[in-house]
């Protein structure tokens, strides 16, 4: 038989099957396949990788038997065989998931520059690159104000302050610029801290008599970042301390970067003077990626360790976890180690309980009174408004969220509840709690909102 005829025959059985199975499937498994031999024993399949000889190995044989004998094709074994895309020579294919290479040298240089920033400080991790931050709608001004502070230090963009959820490229950012400086300027002075080192470092100054000296050291530097500065609300000492380093700083030309989870006039108990310097420079945000572009987050990553997922999986991937970047790595590493364990993993729903923790943390606990405190800061305020009678319309939707997280995260029932909240009908908190579960289908803002109360209700 000549391959004109297996050409045919290949393309009627892909005509059965193609209207048998999910499109994206059906793209995934059967794109670049073809009969390469046929004998009254056996048909050779040639398929473009590893991954989708496994899996059609596994998952399609009896289907595509099937289809062969409609065809009048009757053969009684089915084998695959890799080939390259273009001719017909076996070859490899491209890596296994099970074959995880280390990451491209591009992605981590094997040096860490954390030994030429400044002592005592927090560590710059090499990372954390430009080249690393894949761009999106999202993020796309975040990205280039850090990358042109980070190209002319002190010119532009001064103070440049981050915002945005947690989880989503803040810390990465900073720490690109950092980076940066340093290669492209050896001489240069870079500081990354957290806004808690700060206050550590102070506190350590304060007792030990030595605050010339951490002031002298805050001032001498060219580039001073300090990540979640959200945290320095309500510490007075240390806003004072940080406005007069920050003067000196921006007087002297020196570049200032800051981040934080939402932008200046949102974070609680900050003096005045401190946030119009916050605000008057460049605050740009970070809100949520989009479909599109954690697709491109996954496959860079998948890229960069030398491992391939077939696209059903990284879709899934995708769908399911959608305002953290650092869950969605997360949730690929979990997958990837799985397979690395016990094979290619040709089951989704086996994928979906993988990654299912991360939408619904299991081991960890936390109280009524962590829920009522935590909302209350996350929405600037104070817990007693929230369990006194009223309807004032900024503790309405904070008592909602608080009703659905002691519904979600305690099992509550709907009675306690009410009782809990100052004595609420059952009726009306089934009502808060379906409406917030509406919300979050489809209200992206919302869903960050709730996941950076989540993450400090169990890590703070
Ligand atoms: P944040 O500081 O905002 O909480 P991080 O900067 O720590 O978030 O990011 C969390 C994780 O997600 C990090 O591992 C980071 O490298 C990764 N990440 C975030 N944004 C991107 C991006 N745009 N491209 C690639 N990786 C990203
Ligand atoms: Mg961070």
């Amino acid at each position: 038989m000549t391959t004109v005829n297996y050409n045919k025959i290949w393309q009627g059985v892909l005509g059965e099957i193609e209207v048998q199975i999910s499109r994206a499937n059906f793209q995934t498994w059967f794109k670049n396949t073809q009969i390469i031999t046929l004998t009254e024993e056996t048909v050779t399949i040639g398929v473009p990788n590893v991954f989708s000889k496994e899996w059609l190995e596994k998952k399609y044989s009896d289907c595509i038997a099937k289809s062969l004998k409609h065809l009048g094709v009757n053969a009684r074994r089915l084998n695959y065989e890799v080939i390259s895309m273009r001719g017909q020579a076996p070859k490899a294919g491209p890596a296994a998931p099970t074959q995880v290479r280390p990451v491209a040298n591009h992605a981590m240089p094997q040096q860490a520059l954390t030994n030429r920033a400044e002592p005592g400080q927090g560590m710059l991790n090499a990372r954390y690159q430009f080249e690393t931050f894949v761009v999106g709608p999202f993020n796309e001004l975040a990205h280039a104000a850090a990358r042109a502070v980070a190209e002319r230090p002190g010119q532009k963009y001064n103070p440049l302050f981050i915002y945005g959820g947690v989880g989503l490229g803040k810390t990465h950012l900073l720490q690109s610029i950092g980076n940066y400086v340093l290669k492209s300027r050896p001489t240069a002075k870079v500081s990354y801290c957290t806004s808690e080192q700060f206050t550590t470092q102070l506190v350590r100054a304060i007792k030990n008599q030595d605050v010339e000296n951490f002031k002298q050291r805050f001032r001498a530097v060219d580039v001073l970042m300090i990540d979640d500065i959200q945290f320095i609300a309500g510490k007075e000492k240390t806003q004072e301390e940080l406005f007069h380093t920050f003067n000196n700083l921006y007087e002297a030309g020196k570049q200032i970067v800051f981040s934080a989870d939402k932008p200046p006039k949102s974070i609680p108990a900050l003096e005045a003077r401190l946030r119009s310097r916050f605000e008057g420079g460049m605050p740009v945000d970070i809100s949520f990626p989009d479909f599109e572009t954690r697709l491109a987050i996954l496959q860079r990553k998948l890229e960069d360790r030398g491992a391939i997922l077939p696209e059903p999986v990284i879709n899934l991937i995708a769908n399911r976890i959608s305002y953290n970047i650092r869950e969605l790595e997360g949730a690929l590493n979990k997958v990837l180690s799985s397979c690395e364990l016990s094979g290619p993993v040709t089951d989704l729903s086996k994928i979906e309980n993988l990654i299912g923790d991360f939408s619904s943390p299991q081991e960890q606990t936390t109280t009524f009174k962590a829920v009522l405190e935590h909302v209350a800061r996350h929405f600037d305020i104070l817990p007693e408004d929230i369990l006194k009678k009223t309807r004032k319309k900024e503790v309405v939707v904070p008592r909602q969220i608080i009703m659905y997280l002691l519904r979600t995260e305690l099992n509550y029932s709907f009675p306690a509840i009410g009782r809990r909240l100052g004595g609420k009908d059952h009726t009306t908190v089934m009502y808060a709690v379906t409406k917030i579960e509406n919300a979050l289908e489809k209200n992206e803002q919302l869903r960050g909102e709730l996941a950076t109360i989540k993450e400090r209700l169990y890590n703070y």
